[in-house]
């Protein structure tokens, strides 16, 4: 399989390229130039695959020279051992949907999911290299956490996590910081996620400065993570299949990657109806789905922090295919949104969107009254970024196999929690000891200067 960049489709990349570059030099963000379809009859037959053995089939096609397939069936099986779930995930029914277990990984959240295969990704390719790289990552809570878990004590490879001081939950906080490896840095920002953000950005911009650490990315525009996510939308479809009903997945999206996996799941002939694209009030992307204006606003901070986010990165991947991969308009389109903070979808474009996209928008207290009311009709705590996809259901009357992706673990959130139900959440007993650990992480401006040369003294 060969990549091309959404912003110029002449040139090609492989798999490798694209999984240590991350963003392609010209801006734009990798996608696959043809992809691997399934007929529904290839997609029953992997109804009794284990998770590991599914994940497997899936990436195996993406992955092309990267490794050989038998490298790949280990890397998975030491991947996914770490999950405290036999086939990584688990799949609940709460009343009239299914609620998709995605936080049974060391972090709590689903970013172990795809982060623990890239981090040994990452090992594979440093094996045959005679060079260390920098990882360099904004968080909004989670990523950071699952990233540092996958890549703590790896050889060759530092990892530093940007996060914004003050604005991710303790727990959250705790899970990053309290690890002892030498090779892990955390980094508090003075500034909200999109400065973080922003501030990665910039630093992969400076050539010199990028080539000089061998600087390489795990943030959610990376197309290894997006394999990864979508075989869960897969398993979970062949878990719940009902094939004469409709099945549609409710996403809680910030950056539109995980979403984006359901949809590339689709693409490649899972047969899904509708994914919803569920927002907190920090809504974008439900401004852009339901009336076709993508225009970024200030972040509000929720009880919901992971997506806390004005400006989707993987949303130029649905841009490039709303422009029929048409690589020059989607150039002028990310331009345009650079430029003046806008990009206004079309009517024919919002109709394609329709085909597959819906999506909703939760404030504050409707997420805490999703939160109280499946407590009590089910004896089940839903994190507030669960909660928000469980709502959305609520909001668009869908029939069929309706799943909820669960996304985090309540007890990283239990601020919220108690807020909603007076309960406290307590961690999985083999994370109780972050509570009292030393933590680790150095507060630095809001200043792409000063942050370079943070990292350059450690590098
Ligand atoms: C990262 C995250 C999200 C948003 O995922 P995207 O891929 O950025 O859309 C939702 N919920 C939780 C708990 C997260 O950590």
């Amino acid at each position: 399989m060969r990549y091309v960049s959404t912003r110029n489709t002449s040139k090609n990349f492989d798999f490798k390229d694209v999984f240590i570059k991350g963003l392609a030099d010209d801006g734009g963000l990798f996608v696959p130039d043809s992809l691997k379809k399934y007929s529904e009859n290839e997609i029953r037959d992997f109804k009794n695959l284990s998770y590991s053995e599914l994940a497997k089939k899936i990436v195996y096609p993406f992955i092309d020279n990267f490794m050989s397939e038998t490298e790949l069936s280990k890397i998975i099986d030491k991947s996914y051992s770490v999950f405290r779930k036999d086939n990584v995930i688990d799949l609940i029914k709460l009343g009239d949907r299914s609620v998709l277990e995605l936080f049974h990984g060391p972090t709590l959240a689903f970013k172990d999911v795809a982060m623990q295969l890239l981090g040994n990704f990452y090992e594979h390719y440093l094996n045959s290299e005679n060079q260390n790289i920098n990882i360099v990552v904004a968080t909004s809570g989670d990523t950071g956490a699952a990233a540092i878990d996958a890549i703590k004590g790896k050889k060759k490879i530092n990892i530093f996590v940007l996060h914004p001081d003050n604005r991710v939950s303790s727990v959250q906080r705790k899970l990053m910081t309290t690890g002892k490896d030498e090779n892990v840095f955390n980094i508090a920002i003075k500034g909200n996620f999109d400065d973080c953000q922003n501030l990665v950005k910039s630093m992969f911009a400076d050539k010199k400065f990028s080539n000089d650490i061998k600087m390489s990315g795990v943030n959610s525009i990376n197309w290894a993570r997006i394999i990864a996510q979508s075989v869960y939308y897969f398993y979970s479809y062949l878990l719940v299949e009902d094939t004469s009903e409709p099945t549609n997945f409710s996403v809680p999206t910030g950056n539109f990657g995980d979403v984006y996996a359901g949809y590339l799941a689709k693409k490649m002939g899972l047969p899904i109806n509708k994914l919803i694209v569920a927002t907190n009030q920090n809504d974008i992307l439900h401004r852009a789905i339901s009336e076709g204006s993508y225009e970024a606003e200030k972040v509000s901070e929720t009880i919901s922090p992971s997506m806390d986010i004005q400006i989707a990165s993987n949303f130029e991947r649905l841009i490039f295919d709303l422009n029929d991969q048409d690589d020059q308009q989607t150039s002028i389109d990310m331009k345009n949104i650079k430029e003046k903070g806008q990009y206004f979808i079309s009517e024919d474009k919002l109709n394609k969107i329709s085909k597959n996209f819906l999506s909703s928008r939760m404030n504050e207290d409707e997420t805490l009254e999703v939160i109280k009311s499946v407590y009590e009709k089910f004896a089940v705590v839903l994190d507030p970024h669960t909660a928000i996809g469980y709502g959305a259901f609520d909001k668009h009357n869908l029939k069929g196999n309706n799943i909820v992706l669960a996304t985090a673990h309540p007890c990283k959130f239990p601020d919220a929690i108690q807020s909603a139900i007076n309960l406290k959440v307590d961690l999985p007993n083999e994370l109780t000891f972050i509570l009292d650990q030393k933590e680790n992480y150095e507060i630095v401006e809001n200043d792409v200067e000063k942050v370079k040369q943070h990292i350059k003294d450690r590098a």
